[in-house]
């Protein structure tokens, strides 16, 4: 299936400069939206994946179905604050700032396989931050999927050693 059709980009958006990829049209459409899912649960079980991670918001949105077809469970990253019980934490630099990124401490076995699962790869700083926080845990990243990599950005350098696959790439 060509996946790129389905994808909506809204130049200058959230501010001037910026190149949105909007991923709801492809999610509206169940076969486009099952053929993402698929595409990634193949990866998961090329690389062993024994849980799915993945960032708030639209890593739950493409990682939960990924995970419901391989039986496996799914562990949320979260921004600070909306995690319940006791967390790690990873601050990670943004463009102005920094942010931080949590997970619960319990959310991750060590040694468990984990894939980590967003819609886009940009910079990579989500992604970086992201395994930081499950090899806090003392997970293993055996991967990264994302449904679009944007290339001029070059995420891909800083997520170099760990295996990754992207359905779409801008
Ligand atoms: P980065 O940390 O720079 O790799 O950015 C990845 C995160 O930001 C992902 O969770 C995306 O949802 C979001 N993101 C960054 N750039 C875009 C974009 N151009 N279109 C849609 N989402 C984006």
């Amino acid at each position: 299936m060509d996946l790129k059709q389905y994808v909506t980009t809204v130049e200058n958006w959230p501010k001037e400069g910026i190149s949105f990829k909007d991923i709801t049209t492809i999610m509206d459409n169940g076969p486009a939206f099952k053929y993402a899912a698929d595409e990634i649960v193949k990866f998961a079980k090329e690389v062993g994946a024994e849980i799915i991670v993945g960032p708030e918001a639209r890593g739950f949105i493409i990682g939960c179905p990924v995970a419901y077809a391989l039986e496996i469970g799914f562990a949320p990253v979260r921004k600070e604050g909306k995690l319940p019980r006791d967390v790690v934490r990873v601050e990670y630099g943004l463009e102005y700032g920094t942010d931080v990124l949590t997970m619960h401490k319990d959310a991750v076995k060590p040694g468990q396989k984990v894939l980590i699962v967003d819609d886009l790869l940009a910079t990579g700083g989500t992604v970086d931050a992201t395994i930081q926080l499950v090899e806090k845990l003392g997970g293993v990243v055996s991967g990264c999927a994302f449904i679009i990599e944007l290339e001029e950005l070059h995420g891909r350098d800083k997520i170099g050693k760990y295996p990754i696959k992207t359905l779409i790439t801008y």
